[in-house]
């Protein structure tokens, strides 16, 4: 099927509500539960936290590329994204919540510059894809949506708006690479299904919003079946 109309508005709501719900989360969180694992193979909760911080400023760099057109990519490498994680979850907890907090306050205000020109300028992901401006906050969304999972402290796909939901495996389902195996995905409760291209005879797969999310991106497959109600087939990392 095609993606669902995905507005500039519908982001930036998103943006702010996952900011909130993360924000909720964190706030909750203990700074010592920082140093245990995240739900991330090999990331503590530091780690989470320095990445969303460090998002937040490389789409800061894809905000002023926008509204200036002097080139600015989100990170100098991928090596530096990577050092600059593991720097970052060794910093005080306090300085991580501050970094994050102000990062997050920067993208918002420079977004918010953004005439309508400028939110059709052309910008480069740090994955090489080309696209406008108006990717940006769609962008922030789904990282602190889906890191707020990731982070284990309480906040579940469930948690997350339904829209947020359904436009996230509108994405996954298109840029997700052949890969895997071909799916066509029916979420209960919702029209319409998702075709995601892959080898083999699709397997057709259902679940709820919430949980198709969660399978898609690669994060947890219960409540997800094929059918007869056997598992899902395992799927190739994502993001
Ligand atoms: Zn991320």
């Amino acid at each position: 099927m095609t993606a669902a109309y995905r507005s500039r508005a519908d982001a930036l709501r998103w943006m702010a509500q996952g900011g909130a719900i993360l924000g909720r989360a964190l706030a909750a969180l203990p700074d010592d539960r920082l140093d245990g694992p995240s739900r991330l193979p090999g990331w503590s909760g530091r780690h989470l936290l320095a990445h969303l911080a460090a998002n937040a400023d490389a789409l800061v760099n894809l905000a002023h590329w926008a509204r200036t057109g002097e080139e600015r990519p989100m990170y100098p490498s991928p090596e530096r994204r990577d050092a600059d994680i593991e720097a970052g979850a060794a910093l005080p907890a306090a300085e991580l919540r501050a970094w994050l907090a102000r990062a997050a306050l920067t993208l918002d205000a420079r977004l918010a510059e953004l005439d309508r020109s400028q939110w059709e300028r052309h910008v480069r992901t740090a994955q090489g894809r080309t696209v406008t401006a108006e990717e940006i906050p769609w962008m922030r969304a789904r990282e602190v949506m889906v890191h707020a999972v990731d982070l284990g402290a309480g906040v579940e796909f469930d948690d997350l708006p339904a829209g947020f939901l359904a436009a996230l495996i509108d994405d996954i389902a298109a840029g997700r690479s052949a890969a895997g195996p071909a799916l066509v995905l029916t979420a209960t409760g919702h029209d319409g299904t998702w075709t995601v291209p892959g080898s083999g005879e699709p397997a057709r797969v259902t679940g709820t919003l919430a949980g198709l999310a969660a399978y898609l991106s690669g994060r947890r497959s219960d409540g997800v079946t094929a059918p007869g109600g056997g598992p899902a087939p395992r799927l190739p990392r994502w993001l």
